[in-house]
C-alpha cells in the first residue's frame, strides 16, 4: 500500500498505458513545446532571411539553442552543426572524415576506422558502407560486461587509423563506455574520436574536452524534445576537424550542412538541453532509483532472471533483462498496458536476436527473452510498482504454460 492508501499495483493508482519505452523516444517536455510553439506560429521566418525582422528571429532562436546545446557537452555554439538527426550525424561524422581525408593531403595516412560491435545501426551500417568503398574496418568485440576492452583498443591502431567510433551509452544494455580512456588513447595517437551519445546526452555528464571528444552525434527525441532535430559537434581547434558535407545546397551550417534549418525543433532542442543540464543531478538520482526498485523487485519475486551488462558502468534508467523460458514477444503481448522494449526500436521490424545481446555472449533463448525498461522524467515509482507487479503475473501465468521452463524446474529439483 502507498502512503496515500491506494493499492500501488493497481490500475486506479495509475494511469494507462504507462511508457516505459524511453530509450526508443522520450515524451516533449510540456517546456520545450512552449520554446518551440512561437516558432511554427508568429516567428515562422526562415534563418537564413538576413533582410528582415522574420529571417532575424528565426536566427536568434537558433543561435540561443546552439549555445543551449554546446554548454551541455562543454563544447562552444559555433562547433555545433544541425541535422535531422542522430542518424544523419552519424553518417555525416563517419563519411564526412573519410571523404575529407582522402581529398586531403594525407591520404596516404590510410582510411582506417575502429568501432564497436555493439554499436547502433546507425555506425555499424554506416562502417559497412565504408568498407565496402575499400575502407578497413575493426569492430571491437566487447565483454560480458558489455565493456570495450582498453587493450584491445590499443592494440587496434594501426598506422592507417584515422578514425575510432564508440558510443557512449548502449541504446539496449545502458552500458557506458569509458569514455576518457579511450579519447587519451585516440589524442596520444593524433586519432579523431566520434561518439554516438545519444542515449547519453543529458544522462549522464559529457565534457567534450574532458573526453577528447572531436565529433559527437546528437538528437532531441531523446531528451523530451522533438523528433527529427539533432546536430553534430565538430571540434574547431586542436584539432580542427574537417569533414566532407553529405548534402549539398546553399552552405548552410558553415557548408557541412545544407539545408533550411528545422527552427521550431532547434528552439526546442535548445530548450531540452537547458533543463536536462540544470536538472540531470537530481533526475538521475531519481531514476537509478526507480530502476533500482523495479531491479529489486523482480529479482525478488521471479527465479531464472538474467540482467544484461554492467550495473555499475550503466544510464540511469535502463534495465535489460531476461526472463528465462518465456518469449520476450509473448510476454510484450501480456503485458499490453505497459510499453517496453524487446530489443532496438529503430529496427523493430527485423525478428531477429538483438546484436548487442549477442555480443554480450547470450544464446538465442536469452535474446529472445529479454526486455528493456527505459524509466525516463515523467514515470513515477507508483508506475515502477504497477509494472513491476504487472512482469511478475505475467511471466509467471506465460512459465504456467511452459514445457521448458518445468524440465528446467524439475532438473534444478534433482
Ligand atoms: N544512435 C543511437 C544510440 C540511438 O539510440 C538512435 C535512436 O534510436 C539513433 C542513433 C538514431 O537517432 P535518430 O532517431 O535521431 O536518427
Amino acid at each position: 500500500m502507498s502512503s496515500n492508501g491506494q493499492d500501488q499495483a493497481s490500475p486506479a493508482a495509475v494511469k494507462l498505458p504507462i511508457y516505459l519505452d524511453n530509450h526508443a523516444t522520450t515524451p516533449l517536455d510540456p517546456r520545450v513545446l512552449e520554446a518551440m510553439l512561437p516558432y511554427l506560429s508568429t516567428k515562422f521566418g526562415n534563418a537564413a532571411s538576413h533582410s528582415h525582422q522574420f529571417g532575424w528571429e528565426a536566427e536568434a532562436a537558433v543561435e540561443t539553442a546552439r549555445q543551449q546545446i554546446a554548454s551541455l557537452i562543454g563544447a562552444s555554439a559555433k562547433e555545433i552543426v544541425f541535422t535531422s538527426g542522430a542518424t544523419e550525424s552519424d553518417n555525416l561524422a563517419l563519411k564526412g572524415v573519410a571523404e575529407a581525408y582522402q581529398n586531403s593531403k594525407n591520404k596516404d595516412k590510410g582510411g582506417h576506422i575502429i568501432t564497436a560491435v555493439t554499436e547502433h545501426r546507425a555506425v555499424l551500417d554506416t562502417c559497412k558502407h565504408l568498407q565496402n568503398r575499400g575502407h578497413p574496418v575493426t569492430y571491437l568485440p566487447v565483454r560480458l560486461d558489455g565493456l570495450i576492452d582498453l587493450d584491445e583498443l590499443a592494440g587496434a591502431f594501426t598506422e592507417k587509423t584515422i578514425l575510432v567510433s564508440i558510443m557512449a551509452a548502449n541504446n539496449e544494455t545502458g552500458v557506458l563506455q569509458p569514455m576518457e580512456e579511450i579519447g587519451r588513447l585516440c589524442r596520444e595517437r593524433g586519432v579523431l574520436f566520434h561518439s554516438d551519445a545519444v542515449q547519453a546526452l543529458g544522462k549522464v555528464s559529457l565534457d567534450v574536452n574532458k573526453l577528447n571528444l572531436d565529433m559527437v552525434s546528437l538528437t532531441a527525441h531523446k531528451l523530451h524534445g522533438p523528433k527529427g532535430c539533432g546536430a553534430l559537434y565538430v571540434r574547431a581547434d586542436a584539432p580542427r576537424v574537417q569533414i566532407a558535407p553529405m548534402i549539398h545546397g546553399g552552405g548552410h551550417e558553415r557548408g557541412m550542412r545544407s539545408g533550411t534549418l528545422n527552427v521550431p525543433g532547434i528552439a526546442g532542442f535548445g530548450k531540452a538541453c537547458e533543463v536536462a543540464l540544470q536538472e540531470m543531478p537530481e533526475e538521475s538520482c531519481r531514476l537509478a532509483g526507480l530502476r533500482n526498485r523495479l531491479r529489486d523487485r523482480l529479482l525478488a519475486e521471479l527465479d531464472d532472471v538474467l540482467i544484461h551488462g554492467s550495473m555499475e558502468q550503466r544510464l540511469p534508467g535502463n534495465l535489460n533483462m531476461s526472463f528465462l523460458h518465456v518469449e520476450g514477444e509473448a510476454l510484450m503481448t501480456g503485458l499490453k498496458d505497459v510499453a517496453v522494449s524487446s530489443g532496438s526500436a529503430c529496427h523493430s521490424d527485423k525478428v531477429e536476436p538483438s546484436h548487442v545481446l549477442k555480443a554480450l555472449g547470450l544464446d538465442d533463448d536469452a535474446c529472445g527473452s529479454a526486455i528493456r525498461f527505459g524509466i525516463g522524467r515523467f514515470n513515477t515509482e507508483a508506475e515502477i510498482d504497477y509494472v513491476a507487479g504487472r512482469v511478475v503475473e505475467a511471466v509467471g501465468s506465460l512459465r504456467d504454460l511452459s514445457p521448458a521452463y518445468e524440465i528446467a524446474k524439475k532438473a534444478t529439483n534433482k
